[in-house]
């Protein structure tokens, strides 16, 4: 009796990162699913296969991974792409001519670029706005709008948008409201428990975690929208391969584990930096000070490991401290078990326009961090170091 309740017991989130999709291989018993390096499948007769016909429309490495992914989310379904981006392009091709799309003001860069210098040119209309005030989304709401695309938190500003409101205003006219929920992570976030319809990643950062592969995913929850997109899935062809489905579970096995880790360890580093001289702000949503704490608090579990500051001296200023960084090493992406710095003006940034950029707050001096797992005292040392000798 006690076990069969055990059994009925649906799995705690860390269980499911490392089980659901991923029961031994039924043919040998391998324990890790393998990578079905494949393009194709033998058919018994034509037409009459396992499932399984091409490797773009399906591969068992790749379902694996979806429904890992699904589980984590929270959702019925999960679609893997080959990146973020090939996941965000595939999601804007449910969207036609004439269509409008409302967008959080600093979406990540791709994804502003894809929409303002890609899709744009074939019919579609953007309005950008400050989502984290959800007023500005009813605004510009109009009897074309299709879709609100959220970001929460933001890149590089960790601003909050409020997903259960941005959504409601979204259903009220009709539009769907997607998440990209890179910088959370399901561990911190699930936006479809929220009220979203599509949850975006970049599984490139926190899902796979050791900044060793490129890929994306869509969960939702809806079927005749899901059977959409797995039809475009396959018809426009941005998906993962094997090997990266592998690497990409992999990682997802201790999410949990690093996820704690990194909110761990960017708490300290916010508490640090906050109080050193020669840093004018601080932006990390776990900081009370943080104009989107309160929201953040309510729907996250946790704030997650980015952690941005401005500090005296601009640009200059900016530089010198990345120049004697030893352990936070320069560069863009985010997400990794070590520790990474970048100037958003002119790294992750730079391709937006000075002007767009000061209007979204977004200062020259501006430093971001992707806290990693390693060691807090080595991390704060290092900052502290960077910091100091600041002339
Ligand atoms: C990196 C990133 C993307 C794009 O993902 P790729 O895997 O690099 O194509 C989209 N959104 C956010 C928030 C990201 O950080």
């Amino acid at each position: 009796m006690a076990r069969r309740k055990l059994q009925r017991r649906s799995l705690q989130f860390a269980s499911r990162a490392i089980h659901v999709g991923q029961e031994p291989e039924a043919a040998t018993g391998a324990i890790t699913v393998p990578i079905y390096q494949t393009s194709t499948f033998a058919q018994s007769a034509p037409g009459v296969h396992q499932g399984y016909d091409y490797s773009r429309t399906d591969n068992p490495t790749r379902t694996a991974l979806q429904k890992a992914l699904a589980s984590l989310e929270s959702a019925n379904y999960c679609l893997a792409f080959s990146s973020g981006m090939g996941a965000a392009t595939t999601a804007t091709l449910l969207f036609k001519h004439g269509d409008h799309i409302v967008s959080s003001r600093d979406v990540y860069g791709g994804t502003y670029r894809l929409f303002r210098r890609v899709l744009q040119d074939f019919g579609l209309t953007f309005s950008f706005v400050e989502t984290s005030n959800v007023k500005g989304i009813e605004r510009v709401m109009t009897r074309h709008t299709r879709l609100v695309w959220i970001e929460s938190p933001t890149n590089p500003l960790l601003r909050i948008t409020d997903i259960r409101a941005a959504a409601e205003i979204a259903h009220r006219h009709g539009a769907l409201c997607l998440v990209d929920n890179t910088f959370a992570s399901p561990f911190f976030q699930r936006p479809l428990a929220l009220g979203a319809d599509l949850v975006l990643h970049s599984t490139t950062k926190y899902l796979a975690g050791h900044a060793d592969v490129v890929g994306g995913a869509i969960c939702l929850n809806e079927r005749s929208l899901y059977e959409r997109l797995k039809f475009l899935q396959n018809a426009a062809g941005a998906t993962p391969s094997p090997f990266d489905c592998f690497l990409t579970l992999r990682g997802l096995k201790t999410l949990a584990l690093r996820m704690r880790e990194h909110e761990k360890n960017a708490i300290r580093v916010a508490g640090f930096l906050k109080d050193q001289p020669r840093v004018r702000r601080v932006y990390y949503p776990g900081l009370s000070s943080h104009p989107g704490h309160e929201i953040a608090a309510e729907q996250m579990d946790g704030f997650s490991g980015i952690v941005s500051f401005e500090v005296k001296g601009g640009l200059t200023g900016a530089r010198r401290v990345l120049g004697r960084l030893k352990i936070f090493k320069i560069a863009e992406s985010l997400g990794g078990v070590e520790s990474l710095v970048e100037l958003p003006a002119v790294m992750t940034h730079a391709s937006i326009p000075k002007e767009e950029r000061k209007k979204s707050g977004l200062d020259d001096g501006l430093i971001r961090l992707s806290v990693g797992i390693e060691d807090i005292d080595d991390l704060i040392f290092d900052l502290e170091s960077a910091l100091k000798s600041q002339g």
